[in-house]
């Protein structure tokens, strides 16, 4: 099966994307992750993202379209995939199609999952990870059990991302808006959009996933 998920930085793609990783054993391919591994190897494509991604703006399309096709290739992906921050703009969505009727693949679901901005300016605004396992925090909403301590792997050190804080954000707010949210009707057009309400519970939410996708928790 292969799932995208769309939504506006904050709304849960991420830790839906891994629910349904270790659940269903989809591989979730979450480009923003992939840039910043780039930009950690300080990889060409990683020196030209860093500065966009700080800002708030989008990648252009041509590199995105290059690295997910590359990625779409690997054989790890071939047992079904989640597609977590691609596409984000209509050219690469139609590439997506492409690529994937190249690859002899479909898609089964899109599903838009929506968040008031209020609620994702404060959800992005106070998110931490753990800096060894990924873990999610938040500052007000979600704290580890253990003052500094990692309730998944007991690890003491996290990590902010650059692009958190209420500045940038309303960049990509926007960059949602104009480039994003234009993929909507493209998918709906094609009768594979499904919507799901992104401010309930994060428990409500993986649920209401897996009934539109016909999944049995
Ligand atoms: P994310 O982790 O999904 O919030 O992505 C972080 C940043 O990576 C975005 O704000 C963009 O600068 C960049 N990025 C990730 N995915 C894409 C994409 N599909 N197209 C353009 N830029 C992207």
């Amino acid at each position: 099966m292969n799932i995208i998920l769309l939504g506006a930085p904050g709304a849960g793609k991420g830790t839906q994307a891994k629910r349904l990783e270790e659940r269903f054993h989809l591989k979730q391919l979450a480009t923003g992750d992939i840039l910043r591994a780039e930009v950690r190897a300080a990889s060409p494509l990683g020196m030209t993202a860093k500065e966009i991604m700080d800002a708030g703006r989008l990648v252009p399309d041509a590199l995105m379209i290059e690295m997910i096709e590359q990625r779409l290739k690997q054989p790890d992906v071939a047992g079904g995939f989640i597609l977590d921050g691609f596409p984000r703009t209509v050219p690469q969505a139609e590439a997506l199609d492409a690529m994937l009727s190249r690859l002899g693949q479909k898609l089964q679901a899109v599903i838009e999952m929506r968040v008031d901005e209020a609620e994702l300016i404060k959800r992005v605004s106070g998110r931490y990870s753990c800096a060894k396992c990924g873990a999610s925090y938040h500052d007000d909403l979600h704290a580890p059990i253990a003052a500094g301590v990692c309730d998944a792997c007991c690890h003491t050190h996290f990590t902010r991302r650059a692009d958190d804080n209420a500045q940038t954000m309303s960049v990509r707010l926007l960059a949602y808006r104009e480039q994003t949210a234009p993929i909507l009707p493209y998918y709906t057009a094609k009768g594979i959009l499904k919507v799901v309400d992104g401010m309930q519970d994060m428990d409500v939410v993986t649920a209401s996933i897996h009934k539109i996708l016909g999944l049995v928790a």
